[in-house]
């Protein structure tokens, strides 16, 4: 398959076996309302592009579980609290196509921003996050979850998923998702799938395209800390090791770490107490050469 800049200025393109590229939110409609009307189920996997393996697993669970497999790639404006972090994310539209193409998924939904925001759409709602917008992500990027929920939001409106897949990388986006979708009562189910790493651990993510090849070597300490928490966690006071794990990430070169912390599991209430029943998750958020790295791990 060639992909050539022609490709990026039609509205849908056919490529070599069956993947078809929607710009337009119109176009992608009619196709799932038929898609629909044949009783074929749906899986969802929305991005914002600059693809990796993580992503590609997702594909895969699709593909799986659905007849039809869709892909977003859209990199969501209100979702970035800081602008200089969204002019810096990272687009490879055209190896993303080839990797999706060799994937298998059947469509792609590729929308300009005024496709999902367009002037007529009205996105000014507030969504009732709660307690899950006050802490960790919530807490260090005020307002990046109702922009997630507005992106969510309409993509769910137009995709009409049965199942929609979710990396528990971003463990609070899922919980954040997993709101919406009870809040405004989507029929699609959440299907969440481990984080893939790389051989030294550290987590996939786009933003490691960011990196030079030794703050990804070093990177690498996150994994190791979050493996040392869960191996070394007991009753009683777990104040102590999110300190030394703020240490351990500041001693192998993160600038800054915005929060390593403890977690039940099932509401991310923060512990420092720990009854040795509770479900425990191990989040935290640094930076590394200017670039914000999040990543957690559950503890049993
Ligand atoms: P993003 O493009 O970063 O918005 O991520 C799109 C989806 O891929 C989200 O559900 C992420 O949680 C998921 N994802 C990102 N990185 C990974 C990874 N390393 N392993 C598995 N899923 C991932």
């Amino acid at each position: 398959m060639v992909v050539t800049a022609i490709t990026f200025k039609l509205q849908s393109v056919h490529l070599t076996h069956t993947m078809i590229v929607y710009k337009k939110v119109e176009q992608l409609s009619n196709n799932i309302e038929k898609l629909k009307k044949k009783g074929l189920k749906i899986g969802f996997v929305p991005t914002m592009g600059a693809l990796h393996n993580g992503h590609i697993s997702l594909v895969e669970l699709s593909k799986k579980a659905n007849d039809i497999s869709i892909c977003s790639i859209f990199v969501n404006p209100t979702q970035f609290n800081d602008p200089r972090d969204y002019e810096k994310y990272p687009v490879t539209v055209e190896q993303d196509l080839l990797m999706l193409e060799r994937s298998g998924v059947d469509i792609v939904f590729l929308p300009p921003v005024s496709e999902i925001y367009p002037a007529c759409y009205n996105g000014d709602q507030h969504y009732a996050l709660d307690y899950l917008e006050t802490i960790l992500e919530g807490r260090y990027r005020p307002g990046h979850f109702q922009g997630v929920c507005k992106v969510m939001d309409r993509l769910l409106q137009i995709v009409k998923s049965d199942n929609l897949y979710l990396g528990q990388k971003d463990y609070q986006q899922c919980m954040v998702i997993k709101k919406l979708i009870e809040l405004k009562g989507f029929d699609t189910k959440i299907n969440i799938s481990p984080t893939k790493r790389e051989e030294n651990g550290l987590a996939m993510s786009s933003r490691n395209m960011r990196l030079s090849e030794k703050a990804k070597q070093d990177a690498a300490i996150i994994y190791k800390t979050l493996v040392f928490i869960k191996e070394d966690i007991k009753t009683g006071s777990v104040a102590h090791l999110k300190d030394w794990a703020v240490q351990s990430l500041v001693s192998a070169g993160f600038e800054k770490v915005d929060y390593v912390e403890i977690c039940n599991a099932d509401t991310l209430e923060l512990m420092d107490e720990w009854n040795g029943k509770t479900p425990l998750v191990a989040l935290c958020a640094a930076f590394i050469e200017g670039v914000r790295l999040i990543d957690n791990m559950i503890l049993q």
